[in-house]
Formats: C-alpha cells, sequence, structure tokens
C-alpha cells in the first residue's frame, strides 16, 4: 500500500482508483492546439493531462490552458528548474522533474519550497534515456542487464532524499525504460524499498501495435503484482489512443470498469456469417451513450463450437449460426434472432 497524494481533485495511491494520464503532443505555446488536444483527451476518458514546458512561454501558456481544461494539468520540465517555478506560479496542478537533468540540490529544494507552499506534487520521473550516469557507478556496472534498473531506483530514492530535505513529501515516482523487464524489475526494486506512489509505464513504446504491447505488458505484470498508483501508455500515435489503451488494461484487470466488454471469436471456417462487420458495427453502437457505464460482458461468437459456451457465460451473448444466432441473457436462452437484427437485440437487453 503506497501513500495518498492528491493531483487537483484526484487521488493517487493509497488504494485510490488507478488514474489513467496522457500527455498532449501539441506546442505548448500554442494554447488553442493544445486545449483542443486535451479536450479530446478529457472526452476519451483521460484524467490528467501532461504538457512539455520547452521555455518561459510554454511555462506561461499553462495560465491559459489550465482555465479551459477541466482535468488537473501537469507541467513536464527539463533542465531548467526555473521552469518548474513559473508553471507552479501559474497554476500547473503537479510538475514532473527529470532527476538526469535537473540535479543541482539548491535548484530542486528551491522548486521543492515553493510547490510544498502552493500544494503542489511533485513527480521524479526517471528515464532510462537520461539518467544520470554518476547514478549507476561501476559496481552496477558490473551487474550488466539489471545495471539499468538499479540505476533508475538509486536515481529516484538519491532525488528524494533532497526533496524530504526541504521536508517535502508530496511525491510521485516513476522509473520508465524502453525495455520492458528493465521497466518492470525498476518498479518492482523501488516498490520494496519505498511507499511513494508509483507512476506506470514503459517509455518509448514504439508504434501503436508494439507499444500496445510493451505497455500492456509492462504495466499489466506490475499492476498484478499490486505495483503502480496511476498510469500512462505511451504510444507514438494519437494520444487519445493511450487513454483507450490505459482503460483497456485496467479493465482487462478488473480494476475499473469503463462499460461493456466484447467478447467475440477470432473466427475461422466455420463461421457462417461476416461476424467482423457484426463486431464492428456492435463496438461502435456502444461507444459511450447510455451504456457506457454498465459493466456487461457481451460475446459474439461464430459458430456452435465454443459459441454457446461463451455466450451462456457472458451476461448477453449471440451464438451464430447461418443467417441467424441464438441469443443468451444470463446463461439463458431468450430467442433465435436473424444476423440482420443481432446488433439490436443485443443493445434490447442490455
Ligand atoms: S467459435 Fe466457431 S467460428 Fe468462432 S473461432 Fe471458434 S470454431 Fe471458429
Amino acid at each position: 500500500m503506497t501513500r495518498q497524494i492528491k493531483v487537483g481533485k484526484f487521488k493517487i495511491g493509497g488504494g485510490a482508483d488507478i488514474a489513467i494520464q496522457s500527455m498532449a503532443k501539441t506546442d505548448t505555446r500554442d494554447v488553442a492546439a493544445t486545449v483542443r488536444e486535451i479536450k479530446a483527451l478529457e472526452n476519451a476518458g483521460c484524467e490528467i493531462a501532461r504538457v512539455a514546458i520547452k521555455d518561459f512561454q510554454a511555462a506561461s501558456a499553462i495560465k491559459n490552458i489550465r482555465k479551459k481544461i477541466k482535468i488537473p494539468l501537469v507541467a513536464d520540465i527539463h533542465f531548467d528548474h526555473r521552469l518548474a517555478i513559473a508553471c507552479i506560479e501559474n497554476g500547473a496542478d503537479k510538475i514532473r522533474l527529470n532527476p538526469g537533468n535537473i540535479h543541482r540540490e539548491e535548484h530542486v529544494i528551491e522548486v521543492a519550497k515553493l510547490a510544498k507552499k502552493r500544494h503542489v506534487p511533485i513527480r521524479v520521473g526517471v528515464n532510462s534515456g537520461s539518467v544520470r550516469l554518476e547514478a549507476q557507478g561501476s559496481r552496477l556496472k558490473a551487474e550488466g542487464l539489471r545495471l539499468n534498473a538499479d540505476a533508475l531506483v538509486k536515481s529516484a530514492l538519491d532525488y528524494i532524499k533532497i526533496l524530504e530535505k526541504a521536508k517535502f513529501y508530496d511525491i510521485i515516482v516513476s522509473l520508465k525504460a524502453s525495455d520492458v523487464l528493465t521497466t518492470i524489475e525498476a518498479y518492482r526494486k523501488f516498490s520494496k524499498k519505498s511507499d511513494y506512489p508509483l507512476h506506470l509505464g514503459v517509455t518509448a513504446a514504439g508504434p501503436i501495435a508494439t507499444g500496445l504491447v510493451k505497455s500492456a505488458i509492462g504495466i499489466g505484470v506490475l499492476l498484478l503484482e499490486g505495483i503502480g498508483d496511476t498510469i500512462r501508455v505511451s504510444l507514438t500515435g494519437n494520444p487519445c489512443e493511450e487513454v483507450i489503451a490505459a482503460k483497456n488494461i485496467l479493465q482487462a484487470l478488473n480494476l475499473r470498469n469503463f462499460g461493456p466488454e466484447i467478447i467475440s471469436c477470432p473466427t475461422c471456417g466455420r463461421c457462417q456469417v461476416d461476424l467482423q462487420s457484426v463486431v464492428k458495427r456492435l463496438a461502435f453502437s456502444l461507444q459511450p451513450s447510455a451504456f457506457s457505464q454498465k459493466a456487461v460482458k457481451i460475446a459474439v461468437m461464430g459458430c456452435e463450437v465454443n459459441g454457446p459456451g461463451e455466450a451462456k457465460e457472458a451476461d448477453i451473448g449471440i451464438a451464430f449460426g447461418k443467417n441467424a444466432g441464438v441469443l443468451f441473457k444470463k446463461g439463458k436462452v431468450v430467442k433465435k434472432v436473424k444476423t440482420k437484427d443481432a446488433i439490436k437485440a443485443i443493445l434490447n437487453n442490455i
């Protein structure tokens, strides 16, 4: 169990729901474009949004962006601690500092003092691409594959000591590597040594197909072990895809419910209907709507081999034959429906 901190209205850690984060991909200085992207993220279900702060113009944009969005806004800071100070003054709900490039103790303490005064939490965002070399040391280097995980953990723990010197404890930690196994190892090791809440993610996970797999494995393994308090799926693509992926990971692990879940077979030579099209249309009909919060499992199966079994197990199910299917609700047969009426029949029974 981690300690709990607050980011805007969201509680992170201490058994709170695992919050979904993403990051705008716009130039933060372009307030209109950034607000547009964050609003799209909000609609997709993002609960905390981060923006990159490259310069003081971006830091001052925080003020205007903040006014126009509903979810907490996180300022992502590298290299210059004065940008963090400007963002706190401009109303950022959380600051991410990179120990790899903001490491002078007096700078970190200066940021921590202001953050404490304004009740703004800080994420110690360690990243394998920018971890401080001096954190590794020759002993760690000798450990081969473990070098990176140990270096990530040490980097975070050293930084936390500096923040704690300033009596600052509203800390969240991330230990992201682009390698899934290193990421898992780093979070496991850190969680044995500290109870600060953890922001999970596999950094630079890649384009959608590979990024989804790496993130689902990295984040999923840790969540199954009870490690992690908030997640960000990192994909080279539309950030709304990151949010959908995060929701799917949490729902697959039964950690949160975001609405109906479709269970459908891959189809094979036994299938006599266009199941792909039925499932696609059903998924479209279930997009945010009156049904969106209902935790129902809907099975859509292509034939009588596994079809009736899965359809009976789900809350609602349909097992197709030729041009028609048998509709089940809570394990009982409701009726036989023609393929063209299947979606309507499913929706009517939710
Ligand atoms: S349920 Fe039937 S159609 Fe679907 S994959 Fe299994 S055997 Fe093939």
